[in-house]
């Protein structure tokens, strides 16, 4: 067995149990406003589609508790879509993103006999994202941005430059394979949306927002158009183990307000927080409400909101 084979195996011995996964249900769908680095501010809808498992072990990932056993039957996400669609039909909004909580481009979690379908359910969108690893864009890329009406933009993780917490995240990407793929985007008008980590493992937490705001900066110099910086949770399994020995310490919300607050200016690219578990962030309750509604605001506009002031926490 490989090194990275018993890395990947001694990770997932860690995990918890996996909830039971329909692949016959989305988990969801969110409609939010966007920025795009133009200026334009998009309704975009994000639809979590279920299915199979991505074959990367990433040491903070805990994606795949929202994937099913095997490989995704042929039909089922365009099931999935077809309904998250029907519920959202006449309304306008101009982007789709189909989270597979994996990799577009892998057959297995996306069969190709399900590409035309799903293409075809996306026609209405001017832009449509995906997800993908960094080692799986490629001509399935190319294949599916040719099949869809409107613009494609693939979201990939950088997670961190720091290079001993990079070297350890078992992502089996370097920054040059990064660049590559950056590249191989932008020279076929593909848009490229980023996932920057706020408090990966390893980084020394009195350094976590600075390696945070240098991946954003690192992102935006490879010509994302969006960068969205992601807090690491604990509960994976490998994240808590890590977390006993002292190699992580879950990011707090103020941690996520002073990343986003410097990457205000960055040109050229929208820089965002993500809020989706925003409440489970260390911070005050009392204040943490106004907090994300200030964050939410800044996701949106893009400049720097007044600060909360909050007599529980001390916050001026
Ligand atoms: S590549 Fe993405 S989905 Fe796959 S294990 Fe890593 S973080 Fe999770
Ligand atoms: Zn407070």
């Amino acid at each position: 067995m490989s090194l990275s084979a018993a890395e990947d195996r001694r990770i997932r011995a860690l995990r918890p149990p996996k909830p039971r996964v329909d692949p016959e249900v989305a988990h969801g769908s969110l409609v939010e406003d966007e920025r795009r680095p133009d200026g334009r501010v998009e309704r975009a809808l994000t639809v979590f589609l279920a299915g199979a498992e991505c074959p990367f072990t990433c040491t903070f990932c805990d994606l795949w508790r929202y994937t099913i056993e095997g490989s995704t039957p042929a039909g089922a996400l365009t099931r999935q879509l077809r309904r998250v669609l029907d519920q959202h039909r006449g309304a306008a909004i101009q982007r789709i993103k189909l989270y597979n909580a994996s990799n577009f481009f892998d057959p297995r979690a996306v069969p190709l006999a399900d590409l035309e379908a799903i293409a075809s359910l996306c026609a209405s969108f001017g832009g449509v994202t995906v997800e993908s690893h960094v080692n799986t864009v490629g001509a399935r890329t190319l294949d599916f941005a040719r099949r869809i009406a409107g613009r494609l933009e693939v979201a990939v993780g950088l997670e961190t430059i720091h290079p001993i917490a990079a070297s350890k995240l078992n992502k089996k990407l370097d920054l040059a394979r990064f660049a590559d793929a950056a590249r191989f985007l932008h020279d076929n008008g593909i848009d490229l949306r980023v996932f920057v980590l706020l408090g990966a493992p390893h980084v020394p937490v009195e350094e976590s927002v600075e390696w945070t705001v240098r991946a954003v900066e690192h992102a935006a110099e490879q010509g994302a158009a969006v960068v969205s910086i992601i807090p690491v949770r604990a509960g994976n399994g490998e994240v808590d183990r890590l977390q006993a020995l002292g190699d992580f310490t879950p990011p707090t919300l103020a941690q996520l307000e002073e990343a986003l607050e410097s990457c205000v200016g960055i040109a050229g690219t929208v820089v965002t927080a993500d809020l989706w578990d925003a409440e489970r962030l260390p911070g005050c309750d009392t204040c943490r409400a106004a907090r994300v509604a200030r964050l939410q605001l800044m996701n949106v506009g893009g400049r720097r909101e007044p600060r909360v002031a909050c007599a529980s926490c001390g916050a001026a």
